[in-house]
Order: C-alpha cells, then sequence, then structure tokens
C-alpha cells in the first residue's frame, strides 16, 4: 500500500483563498479589516522566520499586520505594557506573541496578559479551558489545522482509535481534546508512556507532537492508519524532517502529511482564519462540531 499524501499546502492555500474572499466580502458589509499584531521578543533565527512567513501571509489576504519588535533584554513591565497597548487598540483583533520568549520573561503571565477575545493563538488560560468545556473558543492553530486536514480528507474519526505522542499545551493536550470532541478514543502518549510502539500499532490515527526525527517507526503503524506528522526536525543534510519515518510510513499508512508541506502551512492557515473570525460579530469563534 502506498499513503494517500494530505497535502497541507494546497489546502493551506485554499484556506487562504477562501479568507480573501470573505475579507473582501466583511469589507464591504462595513466590517472592519481585521487586524494582527505579531509580538516577537528578540532575534532567535527560527522565531523571526516564522513571523516573518506569518505576516507576509497576513498581507495576502488582506489582514492588517501590526508588528511589534522588542529587544531580547527588554523587561517583563515592556512586553506587558506593548500588550496592554495591543490590548486597547480597536484595529487589532488578534495578538500572537511568537514563542519561545527570551529565557527570564515568565511566559503563562505573558499569555494570559492578552485579551481573550483577541487570543489568536488560541493559548490564554480562559481559552483553553473553554477547548477543554467543549465550548466555543478561538482555537490553537497547529490542532485546528489538523483537525481541518482529516476533514478534507473525510478520514473517519468516530470511535476510532486515536494516538497522540506528544502532550504540550500547545499541540498535544489541545489536539486529544478536539479528536475526543468529535468521538475518537484517544490516548495521549509522553515521554515516560512504557510501551509506545504498542500505543501506535494499536491506533487508527497517529498524531505526532514530539520534535525527534523519525522516532515513529513505519513498522509500528497499524497498516491504513492515518498519520498526521506535526514535527520539524533540521537534520544533518539542512533538511527538514518529522518525527515520523517517512520512507517506511509511507508504504503502510493510508494516509500522511509530509514534512515541510503539511501541518505547518495550515498552522498559519489556521491563525489567519481565527484573525478574521474574532474581527467578527460573535457569536462563530471555533464553534465545537459534534
Ligand atoms: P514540546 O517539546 O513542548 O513537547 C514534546 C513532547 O514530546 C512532550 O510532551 C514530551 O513528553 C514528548 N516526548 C519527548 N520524548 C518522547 C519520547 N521518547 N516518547 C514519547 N514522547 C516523547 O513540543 P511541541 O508540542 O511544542 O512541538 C513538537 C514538535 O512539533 C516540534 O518538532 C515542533 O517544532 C513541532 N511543531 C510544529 C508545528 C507546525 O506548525 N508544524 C507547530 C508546533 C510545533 P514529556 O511531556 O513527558 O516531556
Amino acid at each position: 500500500m502506498t499513503a494517500t499524501i494530505l497535502d497541507g499546502k494546497a489546502l493551506a492555500a485554499s484556506v487562504r483563498g477562501s479568507l480573501k474572499e470573505r475579507i473582501a466580502a466583511n469589507l464591504d458589509a462595513g466590517l472592519p479589516r481585521p487586524g494582527l499584531a505579531t509580538v516577537l521578543v528578540g532575534g532567535d533565527p527560527a522565531s523571526q522566520v516564522y513571523v516573518k512567513f506569518k505576516r507576509r501571509a497576513c498581507e495576502e489576504v488582506g489582514i492588517h499586520g501590526i508588528h511589534i519588535d522588542l529587544p531580547a533584554d527588554c523587561s517583563r513591565e515592556q512586553l506587558l505594557d506593548a500588550i496592554a497597548d495591543l490590548n486597547a487598540d480597536a484595529t487589532v483583533h488578534g495578538i500572537l506573541v511568537q514563542l519561545p520568549l527570551p529565557d527570564g520573561l515568565p511566559e503563562a503571565e505573558i499569555l494570559a496578559a492578552i485579551d481573550p477575545a483577541k487570543d489568536a493563538d488560541g493559548f490564554h488560560p480562559v481559552n483553553q479551558g473553554r477547548l477543554l468545556l467543549g465550548e466555543p473558543s478561538p482555537r490553537p492553530c497547529t490542532p485546528q489545522g489538523i483537525m481541518r486536514i482529516l476533514d478534507h480528507a473525510s478520514i473517519e474519526l468516530l470511535g476510532k482509535r486515536a494516538v497522540v505522542v506528544g502532550r504540550s499545551n500547545i499541540v498535544g493536550k489541545p489536539i486529544a481534546l478536539m479528536l475526543l470532541e468529535r468521538h475518537a478514543t484517544v490516548t495521549l502518549c509522553h515521554s515516560r508512556t512504557v510501551d509506545l510502539e504498542a500505543e501506535v500499532r494499536a491506533a487508527d490515527i497517529v498524531v505526532a507532537a514530539v520534535g525527534r526525527a523519525g522516532m515513529i517507526r513505519g513498522e509500528w503503524l497499524k497498516p491504513g492508519a492515518a498519520v498526521i506528522d506535526v514535527g520539524i526536525n533540521r537534520v544533518e543534510d539542512g533538511s527538514l524532517v518529522g518525527d515520523v519515518e517517512f520512507t517506511t510510513a509511507v508504504e503502510r499508512a493510508g494516509a500522511i502529511t509530509p514534512v515541510p508541506g503539511g501541518v505547518g502551512p495550515m498552522t498559519i492557515a489556521m491563525l489567519l482564519e481565527n484573525t478574521v473570525l474574532l474581527s467578527e460579530p460573535p457569536p462563530s469563534v471555533g464553534q465545537a462540531r459534534k
């Protein structure tokens, strides 16, 4: 069997196209142009690249981008002041603080300072709580993008066994909740899981979000499984690979996301979508689907 490649890049382009039309229609209807503020603290090269992509994507669809660049040695107070200004700015509908923050800045406190109604990343504790409760909220972008990829490929979730590897607050935990919300039977694995291979072998759907190149072996997969590879790992030859050993997995899986070109582009598309939703009158943001 050779797996269907789940092309996140193409799907993201189509989402961006729809958003562009939706923004134009909203402007015609008298709604404001959506505004997304991206806050970058320090000069971490990977963060700079991610923020550049996000800013460029905003421009492409017609979202007004507000760029705040702060030095790596900025104080907690300076950063909190910048967020307070953005919270008060009516032209800003979404705020994103690029993570990780430089050492010494309290990440949880900074994320909690963002107005939950402007939380484009869906990381605010109130919005994470709403997700837990199954209430509408801006949803974290990477898990939301994964759900969109699964739905676009018509992958059945109801009653299926889903194994999520990695339990971060931004990917593993929220995707586990979203799969649960759609009636999958979910197992959440992590570094203390005793027999990861056995867990993966039982899964109809595997989501790998660890950050270790090729750690999920193709031979572990249940034949026909749907595999979502979130990992982004730079290897010795300079190329990017995922957490799943692609060459063997593609022979055994039913469907698989490539790295790059799978989950990554959808993450940015969902950030844009959250910003548009936040600029529209409620209720609509991240409506839970049953
Ligand atoms: P974190 O580093 O926050 O979490 C990694 C998780 O992997 C932890 O829960 C950890 O377990 C678990 N883990 C580590 N080693 C093992 C192991 N041997 N077996 C099982 N589980 C293990 O990662 P993130 O969620 O932030 O990111 C994961 C990957 O996804 C990274 O490569 C990142 O670059 C990528 N990423 C990609 C995005 C995209 O848009 N494509 C967006 C966000 C992330 P424990 O909790 O026990 O330590």
